[in-house]
């Protein structure tokens, strides 16, 4: 087993250093996974720039990939129950629960509720064992976490695309219930589905339309480059916002895309922009739902009215994260289209530990669709 792990550190916000971490003993139910690749997304770039309060110096990393090094000696199998071994592919749910509060006793299906939650990428070098974040050439997942294998045939880069995949198939979820499609409550098979943003969740939620079987996935997005990226991933209509002139305008376009021209049966705000939201509002269909799952970091705010939620009797549902077992959803989605859709072409700026400052840039221009750090070299 190796004793030290190089580790991209962010000693402050906006401040990284490549430093030597110890690679601690393992604990009988922990894996220590040799990192492949680590996605920057959203939150990382917050975390760059001071909108988190955070313990520093930090392991970044929450999306990300690679290959078994040593597991506890209890450990047998992953997650889902598959056995597992040394050399076997991996991606580790990055939310661990305390199992302990209100929340983990009352309410265990949404973990993100509990109050005491840790999330790797997020924790202190200080903290527990210290590589606890995919900027490390080895991070250790402790026995409260959840791991899952990838299929053997399955390219372990596309594992770092499983904890963003989950964040969009749980949104994609969320508009399901209370899930009676012939009756027009929740989404199913043949109905409408409009989703703002064509950024990478975005296009993963489009991608997880498209496996659910729904008859139209219309994207909305300003710019044109990512809105001939949702044709691959599975948009059957493309929505160029500069094309309209204004809100009422904009949800005209889209309604008039849809069945009767009501508009679509639930809508995916996954643009992150506050007028998005407001948007959102009146896109649906009356009694329709609207998913809001791209404000994860404050971004503005924006001014909304009350009363055409009662008058469209609308649902609007917000999704945090995902359940742990949400990997699996999306390892399956991922292995089931992955010859379909290029979902490798998302990774289009890929890093060593050098040039990480630049990535950060590329995100945060979204130049980059997922910048991705590699530990042992591009
Ligand atoms: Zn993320
Ligand atoms: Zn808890």
């Amino acid at each position: 087993m190796p004793q030290k792990s190089d580790a991209l550190v962010m000693e402050e916000p906006g401040e990284l250093a490549v430093r030597q971490l110890d690679v601690p003993d393992l604990e009988p139910k922990d894996i220590l996974v040799k990192v492949e690749l680590s996605g920057i997304c959203g939150s990382d770039v917050h975390m760059y720039e001071g909108g988190m309060d955070l313990e520093f110096p930090v392991v970044p990393g929450h999306e990300f990939a690679g290959v078994i090094e040593d597991v506890g000696s209890d450990v047998e199998t992953d997650s889902r129950g598959s056995p597992v071994e040394p050399g076997d592919k991996v991606t580790v749910v990055p939310g661990v629960v305390c199992n302990e509060c209100w929340y983990c006793n009352n309410v265990p299906t949404r973990p993100t509720t509990c109050k005491n939650r840790d999330v790797y990428g997020f924790m202190s070098t200080e903290y527990r064992q210290g590589i606890h974040g995919g900027f490390s050439e080895y991070m250790i997942a402790d026995g409260r976490s959840s791991f899952y294998k990838l299929p053997d045939d399955m390219d372990v880069e596309l594992g770092a695309l499983v904890e963003p995949l989950s964040v969009a198939t749980r949104a994609f979820e969320r508009a399901y219930s209370p899930g009676i499609p012939d009756a027009r409550e929740g989404i199913g098979v043949g109905k409408s589905v409009a989703i703002q943003g064509a950024g990478p969740v975005g296009l993963l939620a489009m991608s997880a339309a498209q496996a659910a079987g729904a008859g139209q996935v219309i994207a909305v997005d300003a710019i044109e480059e990512r809105l001939s990226l949702a044709e691959d991933f599975g948009a059957t209509h493309l929505v160029d916002i500069t094309d309209f002139d204004g809100d009422d305008d904009l949800i005209r376009g889209v309604k008039e895309l849809t069945p009767g021209n009501v508009g679509p049966d639930a809508v995916i705000e996954a643009a992150g922009i506050p007028d998005a939201f407001r948007q959102g509002i009146e896109l649906p269909r009356d009694g329709g739902t609207l998913v809001e799952v791209g404000h994860y970091a404050y971004s503005g705010e924006t001014e909304v009215n009350p009363t055409r939620v009662v008058q469209k009797d609308l649902d609007i549902r917000g999704s945090l994260a995902y359940p742990p077992n949400q990997f699996e959803t999306s390892i399956s989605l991922l292995d089931q289209l992955k010859d379909e859709i290029p979902f490798d072409t998302l990774f289009n700026y890929k890093v060593g530990f050098d040039d990480a400052e630049s990535a950060y840039e590329k995100q945060k221009s979204g130049e980059a669709y997922r910048a991705t750090i590699h530990p042992s070299g591009v």
